[in-house]
């Protein structure tokens, strides 16, 4: 097989973590891999629940990312190793339909079959995972993980991939092959963000837009707090909340919730039964409102601007979507007490991470006094991290020392 080009290494790139993923993948299978790929997880600052309904969405990538060591196979075998993983995983591709793979080798092991699926004929390969990501948080490890590897299929085999192309194909794996019915912003976020920007996401065309969000400039701290909670419920209740948003965008004649207007929204509630179809309509068209008054307060700089509408996102996301629980509400609330200038739940709910946006001088006390709350209720510390805008999924540059030892 053809050697692949080798990039210089980006500045900001952190080579230990690459390297570790080199040394990975050498100690599972004896050589060395053809590259490393990375893609990063992410944090929504607003608009949730909305990607499934054709809506808006502003996520913003981590430095945290999963990274993939890959060389190709010919003898259309994936062999699959994770270091967050206590077992690895041998895949014949001839063999892969869903259902197939379990556990977390079904992830990248989908993405390849979602390649196939798609007339791309790729073959095998040995990948080594290695993450930073925390898994299970809301900060969409599984996205990474999809994206990292769509990536670096597309690279060794030449398929020359959009980013978006990427996103969809690992939206199809992670909702046809794991059997999560995820909307696309988590892949889209994961493949497509740019550093020090959010990115505006419709997600009914996949047009975006970066938008810049200089929190350090503005003196201004992102805070993800990691309850280190996922309530059993999360699955089966957001695919509930999904099919009662397509019911009621079927009873009042649209093809998705997107298409009702604010100022339709009062009449539109009066045509649905009442109970949960108006709390879940009312949460999609109050939060598509605001994304956009979002976008346009961080548009204009007004980064302080956008805290009320993060807390007024969450109070729907809790009283009208309720996904939110005991331990997100809380930390929502004692940041608000200890001065955040807002804070909501970020992913899908039922435990998970918040975001918190604070001023930077601010930043630690509230943090501190999130775990002080956290204590007296009885629970275990959270964790808390400063987001920082990075970039989406991307090659990394391949030290040629590397390539030289064999
Ligand atoms: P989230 O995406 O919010 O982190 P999910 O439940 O959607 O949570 O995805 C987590 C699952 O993704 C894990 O249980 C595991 O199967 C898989 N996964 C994610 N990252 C890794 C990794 N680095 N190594 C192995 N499996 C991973
Ligand atoms: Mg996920």
């Amino acid at each position: 097989m053809p050697p692949l080009h080798t990039p210089a290494p980006d500045a900001d790139e952190r080579d230990d973590l690459r390297d570790a993923a080199v040394e990975g993948f050498r100690a599972r299978y004896g050589t060395d891999p053809e590259g490393v790929w990375q893609a990063p997880g992410r944090v929504n600052l607003i608009g949730e629940h909305t990607d499934y309904n054709d809506g808006f969405v502003l996520p913003l990538a981590l430095p945290q990312a999963t990274r993939v060591a890959a060389a190709r196979r010919d003898d259309g075998r994936l062999r699959l190793h994770s270091a967050q993983a206590a077992q690895g995983a041998e895949v014949e591709l001839a063999g892969l339909v869903p259902g197939a793979v379990s556990g977390w080798a079904g992830y990248p092991a989908a993405v390849v079959w979602a390649l196939r699926e798609a007339g791309f004929e790729v073959g095998g390969a040995d990948l080594y995972v290695d993450s930073d990501v925390p898994v299970g948080a809301g900060l969409s490890s599984s996205a990474a993980l999809e994206c990292a590897v769509g990536l670096a299929y597309s690279d060794l085999y030449g398929l020359d991939l959009e980013p978006s192309r990427i996103a969809l194909l690992a939206q199809r794996a992670e909702n046809d092959f794991a059997g999560v019915p995820c909307g696309v912003m988590d892949q889209m976020a994961s493949s497509c963000c740019a550093p020090g920007a959010a990115l505006f996401l419709d997600t009914r065309d996949l047009s975006s837009r970066q938008v810049p969000l200089d929190l350090a400039d503005a003196g201004l701290v992102l805070l993800v707090v990691d309850t280190q909670v996922k309530h059993e419920l999360a699955d089966g209740a957001y695919a509930a909340r999904r099919a009662g948003c397509e019911r009621s965008a079927e009873l009042l004649g649209l093809a998705a919730l997107r298409d009702l207007p604010p100022t339709d929204l009062e009449a539109a509630l009066t045509r649905l039964p009442e109970g949960e179809l108006r709390a879940l309509t009312r949460h999609v068209v109050t939060e598509d409102a605001r994304v956009e008054r979002v976008v346009a307060l961080l548009d204009a700089g007004d980064l302080r601007g956008i805290g009320p509408l993060l807390t007024e996102g969450h109070a729907s996301l809790r009283d009208d979507f309720a996904v939110s629980c005991e331990e997100t509400d809380l930390v929502v609330a004692t940041a608000a007490a200890a001065g955040a200038l807002g804070a909501r739940m970020t992913g899908g709910g039922f435990g998970g991470s918040v975001v918190v946006l604070a001023e930077r001088a601010d930043a630690e006390r509230i943090a501190g006094a999130v775990a002080e709350a956290f204590a007296a209720a009885g629970w275990k510390p959270p964790r808390s991290f400063t987001a920082v805008p990075s970039a989406g999924a991307r090659r990394l540059g391949f030290p040629a020392a590397v390539h030289n030892e064999g």
